[in-house]
């Protein structure tokens, strides 16, 4: 980048400025010889995210340019960051030679002095369009997903570029919130005039978004002349497949992807679930953000990264049909049966590449050596599994579909043990990938080189007999090629020009020459080698071009043995953890025997302590459970559980219980009242109720609701009311099944009206002076807060502690003359309209209720004291 001062930019400058220009919104990585090199604010932006040097080079417009670069040979580890960071790139590379940027300049007449070699953007690197190996998370899938709206149907498609895979789907705009959160795709991408978000979507003109166009696409891409063999996709769904493929040319500049032919996804053929709930739940990602702590990272035992890949999509969609989900499980019962062979075939796949990956590499022409020996490798093992699983007895269905699609590569295993070396390199350019035997032609060359190669080692040792000099050497370098090389003291015998020997560099210490015969071996090396790779680059293609043909059956094996890897992977979790296998019933009730959370177990079994497992019994006539019980006790864990015990279920898991009936759910709503923290603001309750409010308008009677704490981030008076409302709503109108934490003791009374509401709590006990939490789940209401004891378990203070009891004294005092805040709910008229039983019990019917629920064997001398002073106090 030369200096010019205001003047006319250097040809160089122009080029790049023409180049930065078409970049748009993305970094421009300008290549210069070894290095890709970022200019102005472009420089400055990556210098600051990558930690690298800012220094300057040249003027432009008075002012120095501030630049920095990084090294071509480790660009994808910058790329990476970059990306991550939430950056476009765009590669420019030199796209002539610079012989053939001469004979160009030569050919238009201008001066050589101002040649420039010719460069081009030839691809955008963006987020949702990686193949890269090392710019990938190996057990994540990295989806890009175009948006297109035809009459209130929002069209989604959605491509995992690395392995190919697309789905195209529709949904309504008020669904597509929850939609692309179960997607989490990497880059959405939607027509300019587009008003429904993400807000960093990109923006496509509104043209590329055409259905007839993205149909016509679709037919030519595939080679049929009607999609109806793949599915009957709707206008909206073409419609965004049309923005899809068109940005896909777009970054690709021409070259598109491996795409394989589109899925459909049925509207309703998964359980809902939005946004907040699968925040809350952490299935894919704990709070606090990574795998650890989430679901996924509690149950994933696969050991490769399409089976990671594959459970986490099973667990983003749980399925709603029992037929599918019995399918899935019974091959978890296969694997789960038979722990030696899931040894085996876990070692088997443990050695298997990402056949997919390596595919969509391959497919986007950006595949190595390496790639093509990966696909041979991972081929070749999956066949021979086709052969070990077709002698297994009693094989269940998903099982003999993936053995079917193991295999059918002879052809193309054969030649590519043929014709690549045992591990070829990632680099392909030096060649040495083909393997000898392959190609006589190719086996001559590498003679030929061969022969030399040994004739300049005989050279050496004739010059030193010869010369006499017996440190005389035969070296070679980038630069020079081969050379002859004597010390310094030894140079005057070799100057003479009858010696045969001619100059070429002379070093601090020695002297280097060249000789005609040395010359001429060389330049045989070195045509031999030229022709060699030339041969190993034609074969690399042809090899390519049998991969691409076949490119559909090798998506289906890689498929297949990503199914193989979650059955049995899920079935090493359940046999390390002794799962049960869910019962998928179609009763709607949800009946769980001993229930566990699988990430807080595995928690606490790193700790040392143990897990007290829960039951949960949902039925018609008992859906919603109110629960109560100190801060702490464990009611958000036992939500929780439940909803994880149902989600695993439908997703075709074993469960972490000792048994579980699941009457499939159609939509999950998980909500967790914000943090008692008033300071947080009246925003997040907002959002809170917002959430909430959305269960009421989407849930059915078949969905499964867990509330925890709703209500808490506001008042007291507005928080119980809220929370009496809503409690009744689900129970009254929604009629779902529905878990309900609270620390509101006034809505036991709800339980006086709601006929399939009933009491529970996590049981905890004071024990000489220190609170006890046992952690278990027990009928009826909770007998009393316990919040000063937690107070006190938390490190408060003792006089803070003393003093909140002399208050709370006085409150609940007051709370007996008055009957609590909750005095006078049941007489509301909103409340009565939804009443079923009028009177509310008098007080000694509810003692002889207490009394006839009371479980008297599971009552410890001291829990039965208690209970009595609490008896004698409601008299
Ligand atoms: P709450 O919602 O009642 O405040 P949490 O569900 O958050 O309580 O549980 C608090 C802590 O108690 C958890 O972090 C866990 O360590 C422990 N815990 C919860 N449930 C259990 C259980 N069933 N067995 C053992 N420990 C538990």
């Amino acid at each position: 980048m030369a200096a010019s001062a205001a003047s006319k930019p250097t040809p160089m400058m122009a080029q790049y400025l023409a180049l930065r220009e078409e970049a748009g919104d993305a970094l421009l990585f300008y290549r210069m010889g070894d290095f890709f090199e970022l200019f102005f604010e472009d420089a400055k932006q990556a210098a600051a995210i990558l930690d690298i040097a800012l220094t300057t080079r040249g003027e432009h417009n008075g002012a120095p340019i501030p630049m920095c670069g990084v090294p071509v040979h480790s660009a994808e580890s910058y790329l990476a960051r970059l990306i991550k960071a939430g950056c476009r790139v765009a590669i420019a590379e030199q796209v002539e030679t610079p012989d053939e940027a001469k004979a160009r300049a030569k050919r238009e007449g201008t001066p050589s002095s101002k040649v420039l070699v010719g460069r081009a953007i030839v691809r955008l690197v963006t987020a949702g369009t990686l193949t890269e190996e090392a710019l990938l998370e190996p057990r994540s899938a990295n989806l890009l997903v175009a948006l297109a709206e035809l009459r209130e149907a929002v069209g989604l498609a959605a491509v995992d570029v690395s392995t190919g895979a697309m789905v195209l789907e529709e949904c309504e705009a008020a669904q597509l919130g929850a939609a692309l959160a179960r997607l989490s795709p990497s880059e959405v991408v939607v027509p300019e005039d587009w008003a429904h978000g993400p807000e960093d979507a990109i923006f496509r003109p509104r043209s590329t978004f055409g259905s007839d166009a993205g149909a016509e696409r679709l037919k030519a891409l595939h080679k049929v002349a009607t999609l109806d063999a793949f599915g009957a996709f709707t206008r909206a769904m073409l419609a965004a497949a049309g923005g899809l493929i068109s940005y896909l040319d777009h970054v690709g500049r021409g070259s598109l992807p491996l795409l394989l032919p589109p899925v459909l996804r049925e509207t309703h053929s998964t359980m809902a679930m939005d946004t907040a709930t699968r925040a809350s739940l952490e299935i894919l990602e704990s709070t606090s953000g990574g795998r650890a702590g989430s679901l996924i990272g509690a149950v994933d035992r696969c050991v490769t990264g399409a089976g990671s890949r594959l459970l986490a999509e099973d667990l983003s969609a749980p399925l709603l049909n029992a037929i599918a989900i019995e399918a899935r499980l019974a091959l978890v019962q296969f694997w789960r049966d038979r722990p030696i062979e899931r040894t085996q075939l876990r070692d088997s796949l443990r050695a298997i590449p990402d056949l997919g990956r390596a595919l969509g590499r391959v497919v986007a022409g950006r595949g190595s050596p390496r790639d093509l020996g990966q696909l041979r490798d991972g081929l070749c093992e999956a066949m021979r599994l086709h052969h070990w699983l077709g002698n297994a007895p009693d094989r269940p269905v998903l099982l003999d579909e993936a053995i079917i699609r193991l295999t059918g590569h002879g052809a193309l295993t054969d030649l590519l043990s043929r014709a690549l070396v045992p591990s070829p390199p990632t680099e392909r350019s030096s060649g040495g990938f083909i393997a000898d035997g392959y190609d006589p032609a190719l086996d001559e060359l590498r003679a030929t080189s061969g022969d030399a190669r040994r004739a300049i080692a005989a050279m050496e040792a004739r010059y030193r007999e010869e010369t006499g000099i017996a440190t005389l050497k035969i070296r070679h370098n980038g630069v020079l090629g081969y050379f002859i090389e004597v010390s310094a003291r030894h140079a005057d015998r070799l100057m003479a020009p009858e010696s045969g020997f001619t100059h070429r560099q002379t070093m601090k210490d020695a002297v280097r020459f060249n000789s005609l015969r040395l010359h001429e071996e060389a330049a045989r090396i070195a045509e031999a080698a030229g022709h060699a790779i030339a041969a190993e680059e034609a074969h690399f293609e042809t090899l390519v071009g049998e991969v691409v043909a076949a490119r559909e059956a090798i998506a289906a094996t890689a498929a297949a043995l990503a199914r193989l890897d979650v059955g049995a992977g899920n079935a090493e979790r359940a046999a390390e953890g002794d799962w049960c296998r869910p019962d998928i019933s179609e009763d709607g009730g949800l009946s769980i025997t001993a229930g566990r959370h699988p990430v807080v177990e595995a928690a606490l079994a790193k700790a040392g302590e143990r897990f007290v497992a829960n039951d949960c019994l949902l039925a018609e006539d008992n859906r919603l459970w109110l629960v109560g019980g100190p801060n702490m006790g464990g009611k958000s864990t036992f939500l929780r559980q439940n909803a994880l015990i149902v989600l695993l279920a439908q997703a075709g898991c074993f469960v972490p219980a000792s048994a579980a009936r699941v009457g499939p759910v159609d939509r999950l709503f998980s909500r967790v009242g914000a943090a008692d923290n008033l300071a947080r603001g009246r925003s997040t309750f907002m959002v809170e109720m917002v959430e909430t409010a959305a269960i009421l308008a989407q849930a059915t009677d078949r969905s499964f609701v867990i509330l925890d704490e709703v209500g808490r981030g506001t008042s007291t008076y507005d928080g119980l009311a809220l929370a009496w409302a809503v409690a009744e709503a689900v129970h009254s109108q929604i009629r779902c099944r529905c878990l309900f934490a609270t620390h509101y003791h006034e809505l036991a009374r709800l339980a006086e009206t709601c006929d399939a509401l009933s009491l529970h709590h996590v049981r905890a006990r004071e024990w000489q002076g220190d609170l006890v939490l046992l952690h278990e789940m027990a009928e009826g209401p909770a007998d009393r807060s316990y919040g000063l004891a937690v107070a006190r378990l938390a490190g408060v203070p003792a006089q803070v502690v003393e003093r909140a009891r002399a208050v709370l004294e006085k409150l609940e005092a007051t709370r007996e003359a008055t009957g609590g805040i909750a005095a006078g709910l049941g007489d509301l008229p909103l409340f009565a309209a939804l009443h079923t039983e009028p009177a509310p019990a008098s007080p000694e019917q509810r003692l002889a209720e207490a009394l006839r629920a009371a479980d008297l064997d599971a009552l410890a001398p001291r829990e039965a004291l208690d209970l009595l002073y609490e008896w004698k106090r409601a008299l």
